[in-house]
């Protein structure tokens, strides 16, 4: 069964019977480089006294006082996120606000300015969420970010259970030229999931949160970073080897079998081997070691692309090959009906177009959030001594293909 469970804001998936344990673990970020702080660290010294002041926006930079706040519409482990118009133009956005507090070190810093340059890179493709905008006030850094409010993959599951094969093969392969946008610049997503899969009020994909990617590889660079989604994470990582874009791939065949199947491929409900032992390591050992089972009811083509994506040997799995990765995928039986150039220029009409009445029609986010209020809590003077400001000198940001485009409205 397909499941999420919140633990600090981070929606992951679950299980029947990992929840207990996995609720301890949204992310997992263990040891080699950690990138994202769990919890926030006092700093050991006083940066100096702290400013009351609110820096000034320069000429042709936002600010919190450029938009209007309306609804609350989502948390994460590290952000919340409100759905905002910027008075200007009307237009609406999500606006993503990270407390300054929970950035503790140069990893911290690394990861904020790593989300922010892929949203930047984002704007230029259709299925990935684009940036407007970026500043700061002393105590929060604020991303203001393409809205999308069709829901999530997620959301859409649980009322769907399970998808038709041209359904599935639709976002797949939107998914797929999304992922192949920023692989081809160097960026792994490293987050692929359900959640993470929005769709937009015209039914087509937008990935969103890009806190976990990896930038700035070469050709034939690596990484090393154990960090993902417990359910997603890829068997190399698990054997602590170094990786690159393999990772999405084997995130998609997890993500395409759940659309598929209704359920995870790792799903161990009612083993006693996952009661007894530690179910987060109970999970890593059957992605190792277990052999994916392919619901019988799937087409041949489906269960060859889902046992091409989920390859345990990153080598040979569907997607990987330095040179061919990517025209395979297009090629393969399952995807070659595909017009990929009509998918990558929305052409292709989208399986299921979700209702929403006009853009602030909040219905497919939960009211949990949409309930809460929109004002943030007022700065700890004592918080705001210990942030040393100038680590975040450069964070102003506007999209000048985005503004542009709002003038001529
Ligand atoms: P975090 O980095 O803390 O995980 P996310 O970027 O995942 O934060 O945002 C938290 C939640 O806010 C998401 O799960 C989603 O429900 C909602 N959200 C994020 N970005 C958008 C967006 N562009 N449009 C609509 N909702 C969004
Ligand atoms: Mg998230």
């Amino acid at each position: 069964m397909i499941k999420r469970a919140q633990e600090g804001g981070e929606w992951i998936m679950l299980t029947d019977l990992l929840i207990n344990h996995l609720l301890k673990a949204a992310v997992t970020d263990k040891p080699k480089e950690p990138r994202r702080a769990s919890k926030p660290k006092p700093k050991p010294e006083l940066k100096g006294p702290a400013s009351k002041v609110e820096p000034t926006p320069q000429e042709g930079q936002v600010s919190l006082e450029d938009f209007n706040l309306f609804k609350v519409i989502g948390r994460g482990s590290y952000a919340k996120v409100l759905m905002v118009q910027y008075k200007k133009t009307k237009a609406i956005y999500a606006m993503k606000v990270i407390k300054k507090e929970i950035i503790n070190d140069e990893e911290d810093i690394d990861w904020v300015q790593t989300e922010k340059h892929v949203f930047e890179i984002a704007s230029n493709h259709p299925f990935l969420v684009g940036l407007h905008s970026c500043f700061q006030t002393n105590s929060r850094l604020f991303f203001i970010i393409e809205f999308v409010n069709g829901g999530d993959l997620m959301y859409h599951m649980q009322r769907q259970r399970r998808l038709p094969e041209d359904h599935a093969r639709f976002y797949a392969g939107e998914i797929c030229l999304g992922l192949h946008f920023l692989h081809a610049r160097g960026i792994i997503y490293r987050d692929l999931k359900l959640d993470n899969v929005l769709l937009d009020s015209t039914g087509h994909i937008k990935l969103t949160d890009y806190g976990m990617c990896k930038e700035g590889l070469g050709p034939g660079d690596t990484t090393g970073t154990f960090c993902g989604t417990p359910n997603y994470i890829a068997p190399e990582i698990l054997r602590g080897q170094d990786y690159s874009y393999s990772v999405d791939w084997w995130a998609l065949g997890v993500l395409m079998f759940e659309m598929l199947a209704g359920r995870s491929p790792f799903d161990v409900a009612g083993n006693p081997d996952a009661e007894q032992s530690n179910s987060e390591d109970y999970l890593f050992q059957v992605i190792l070691e277990k052999t994916i089972r392919i619901p019988r009811s799937l087409s041949v083509k489906a269960a060859s692309v889902l046992k091409g994506f989920l390859n345990k040997a990153h080598e040979e799995r569907l997607g990987c090959h330095p040179e061919t990765g990517f025209t395979d995928i297009q090629s393969h039986v399952f995807f070659r009906q595909i017009d990929w150039e009509e998918l990558e220029a929305r052409q292709i009409p989208p399986p299921y177009i979700p209702q929403v009445e006009n853009f602030q029609d909040l219905s497919h986010f939960d009211p949990q959030f949409t309930s809460e209020p929109t004002d943030f809590t007022p700065d700890d003077p004592f918080i705001l001594e210990k942030i040393d400001q100038s680590e975040f000198d450069g964070f102003e940001y506007v999209n000048p293909l985005l503004m542009s485009e709002e003038d001529a409205v």
